[in-house]
């Protein structure tokens, strides 16, 4: 029995401990009567111990993790000025399709309104950034003292700082090689806290269903429900019109004979729900698309760490999702610290399962949300983590075809089937 249950994964263990919350939280709510047992034992004190405990492990994660990780992200760009015109063109894809991600995930969400109705309002303890200019908003990226504001997780100083350290470290290289090696294992400890962090979820989304649905009964569902029409729609107008859109208007490639290939490793990122382990599929069949190894084992490992378009659709939808929920306007300001965020986020997460639920504690603070609302996503977040990391995979193989075909390194006649793949690129070194 115990060796059964160790056989069970952590994301169908997430998956449980949603169901049963669910279900508990409904009990409760239907059949429990005495304010006693379920308000202020259960609600207030087990589930709210368990749940709000979690949650304050993951934001105990996010200012290391993600400063660890942007520098560590942009160290490793250290080829650029080798690669040239690709490093530039590549990253530049990247930040403007994962931009475009998250600006269509605000449009979807705000016709869709999938907090509304679920009403948060007494939770809430910060402004939201609406009254603060344009100027003010430029301006505090700016850290007067990056230790404080790594202190405080004042995120978009934190990125700044980060993105800074980061290009330096790139620049100097080998003069750096010991702080270089500090940040990467630094990075390889926070990654390392995150998976046994990680292996409480279960508990946590268990607690946070359980208090949801103890307190709303199944009015809390048809938010949920939006939420996660939001999220669906957002990931497959991006996979289905915006990259295929791309790639004509880029390339004039078949998006079709595109995706024939391609839907494998979708299958696979989607069951795995990690970029990184889905890189050796993607370099794979991106070689079997004619695309030259010499740019897509640049392309894919990166974006792989930077580019999550799939992820920042989710946050996007979040941020409004808990904003609604809040009676929040975030103004003009507000959005647009979201777009900016959010890519940034994007560079911060890392390509393994539920990262971007972490990350996404980042969006939430740059626009003074209170992350309490989290916690009432997170039961479901296992199920879209498998869509979004499809569609960050795909993400990187279309910014990747793009690159080659604008640096003449992808064989067409292969792309279109007229050659076998097999006489890849041995023959070409230069592009
Ligand atoms: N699971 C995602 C990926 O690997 C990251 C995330 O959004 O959590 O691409």
């Amino acid at each position: 029995m115990i060796e059964r249950l160790k056989k069970i994964s952590l994301g169908n263990w997430m998956l449980i401990g949603m169901i049963l919350g669910f279900i508990v939280g409904l009990i409760l709510n239907f059949f429990v009567t005495n304010p006693f047992i379920k308000d202020i034992i259960l609600v207030n004190n087990v589930f709210y111990l368990g749940g709000n405990g979690f949650i304050k492990l993951m934001k105990m994660l996010v200012v290391p993790l993600v400063f660890f990780s942007i520098v560590v992200g942009v160290a490793s760009i250290s080829d650029i000025r080798k690669i040239g015109s690709i490093g530039g063109r590549t990253i530049g894809i990247y930040l403007i399709t994962t931009a475009l991600a998250v600006t269509i995930a605000l449009i979807i969400a705000s016709v869709i309104q999938p907090g509304d109705g679920l009403n948060m309002v007494g939770i809430v303890k910060a402004n939201v950034s609406s009254n603060v200019t344009a100027t003010d908003t430029i301006l505090n990226m700016i850290p007067d003292n990056p230790f404080s504001s790594l202190a405080n997780g004042d995120m978009l100083p934190v990125i700044i700082f980060g993105l800074l350290v980061g290009i330096i470290l790139a620049t100097l290289k080998e003069e750096t090689n010991v702080i270089n090696e500090f940040f990467s294992q630094g990075n390889t400890v926070m990654m390392e806290m995150t998976r046994i962090v990680m292996k409480f979820a279960p508990i946590g989304i268990f607690c946070l269903m359980a208090k949801t649905f103890a307190s709303l009964g199944f009015a809390g569902l048809i938010p949920l429900a939006k939420y996660i029409g939001c999220v669906l729609l957002g990931l497959a107008i991006q996979a289905f019109i915006v990259y295929p859109s791309l790639l004509v208007v880029f390339t004039r490639l078949n998006p079709i004979k595109f995706f024939k290939k391609f839907i494998s490793v979708m299958f696979f990122a989607f069951s795995s729900s990690t970029s990184n382990a889905t890189i050796p599929l993607n370099l794979e069949k991106l070689s079997e698309l004619g695309v030259s190894r010499e740019i897509s084992s640049f392309t894919i490992p990166l974006g792989a760490t930077i580019n999550m378009d799939g992820t920042a659709i989710m946050q996007g939808c979040a941020v409004m999702f808990a904003a609604q929920a809040y009676g929040m306007d975030l103004g003009m300001v507000g959005l647009l610290t979201v777009i900016f965020t959010a890519v940034m986020a994007s560079i911060g997460t890392a390509g393994v399962p539920s990262v971007g639920l972490i990350t996404l504690n980042m969006v939430f603070n740059s626009v003074g949300l209170p992350v309490d609302a989290i916690g009432i996503i997170m039961g479901i977040d296992h199920i879209l983590d498998m869509f979004r990391t499809a569609v960050n995979v795909t993400g990187d193989a279309i910014c990747t075809i793009i690159v080659s075909f604008k640096n003449k390194a992808i064989d067409l006649d292969i792309f279109n089937g007229a050659k076998a793949p097999s006489e890849t690129w041995d023959d070409i070194t230069e592009f």
